[in-house]
């Protein structure tokens, strides 16, 4: 570069263009497509290149070029409208942590923004979503911390996305969507703090929601819920909404069961409580997928211990306040007691029974 560059042509810096003619050999360098607060960082190094500035192995005096203010604005950007919006053949700036667009008539999210690897909050609230991606590349999403899709057009939230997100996200927002099922994958995210389902279409929740060990909040009101799963229990939540649902009145429940209905344990349950209470570790290609997902399947009986089959599904009230730490909050239509369907396995299953 040194005294090579004959011109640059920098007038479209801010849309991300810009050309560079060199003089040996005599070519054109064109750049499309680029983030603008980078490419103002590439001309200014090759300025100072050019110019033959020898920075002895200090820092490149590029930065002092760019004001926090820029870099502040390129690290977060909200987007209210259409007209805002970048237009076709433009990116988005690849710093990005923070994007919020709202208001736009989304269809789908914009595929631009998978190529955001720095970002950790994502708002795309108040849009027409209905389809979330299936695949994505392993760089896409993988610091988020943040997803919020609230007042969408979501039917369902896609499992392997859910699990793609399992280790970085720690809030999920989904209310008001029309989603009638979550999928199993959500009791895999281990660092979700927050869930919000609220005004959508649910009528069961996923059985092992319980397991998820982060879980400070829950808000489930307004769906269709006629019983919580047994795992609630083992959450210690701060704030828990399920006002209404359509529960199922505590005095019309089922009598004490009885262990008639139980059979002997298949060979495959059987082997399978036996990985999961032994917490065997294995790996994809160690057992089919079949049976991979069959251990997913497993629930957890009033005694503690895991069953997939030969158990007795039994509904008793449970106490919010036994899912709630001693200063959390609790919001629902009336009674604190909400049903729960808890699984009978064994005779000491019917201790936890109410006569
Ligand atoms: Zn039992």
């Amino acid at each position: 570069v040194k005294n090579n560059v004959d011109k640059v042509f920098s007038k479209f810096v801010v849309e991300g263009k810009c050309t560079v003619r060199f003089k040996d050999p005599p070519l054109d360098v064109s750049i499309k497509k680029a983030d603008p607060l980078q490419l103002k960082i590439l001309l200014n190094l090759l300025k100072h290149c050019h110019a033959n500035e020898d920075f002895g192995g200090r820092n490149v005096p590029l930065i002092s070029a760019i004001t926090t203010k820029q870099l502040s604005l390129s690290r977060q950007m909200t987007i209210k409208s259409r007209a805002q919006y970048p237009a076709i053949g433009k990116q988005f700036p690849s710093s990005l942590e923070r994007l919020t667009i709202n208001s736009c008539e989304l269809k789908r999210i914009d595929s631009r923004i998978y190529n955001l690897y720095n970002l950790k909050s994502l708002h795309l609230g108040f849009n027409k979503i209905s389809i979330l991606p299936e695949k994505l590349n392993p760089k896409c999403f993988s610091s988020l911390n943040e997803l919020h899709l609230l007042h969408n057009q979501l039917v369902e939230i896609s499992p392997t996305l859910l699990l793609k997100l399992k280790n970085t996200l720690g809030c999920l927002d989904i209310s008001h969507n029309e989603i009638t099922v979550l999928p199993d994958a959500i009791c895999e995210m281990n660092q979700l703090r927050s869930l919000n389902c609220s005004y959508n279409k649910l009528s069961v929740l996923p059985k092992n929601i319980g397991w998820l060990r982060s879980l400070r909040e829950l808000r489930i009101s307004n769906n269709n819920l006629t019983h919580i799963p047994g795992s609630v229990k083992k959450l210690c939540l701060c704030h828990v909404n399920f006002s209404s649902n359509n529960f199922t009145e505590i005095n019309a429940m089922e009598n004490k069961p009885t262990l008639s209905g139980l059979s002997v344990s298949s060979l495959r349950e059987c082997a399978a409580i036996s990985v999961i209470k032994n917490k065997v570790k294995y790996a994809d290609d160690d057992i089919p997928k079949i049976l991979q997902h069959y251990l997913k399947t497993s629930n957890w009986s009033a005694c503690g211990r895991p069953c997939f089959e030969n158990y007795i599904a039994f509904k008793c009230g449970f106490d919010l306040h036994c899912a709630i730490d001693t200063t959390g909050e609790i919001v629902v239509d009336g009674s604190l007691i909400v049903p729960m369907e808890i699984a009978v396995c064994c005779h000491k299953c019917l201790r936890f029974c109410p006569p």
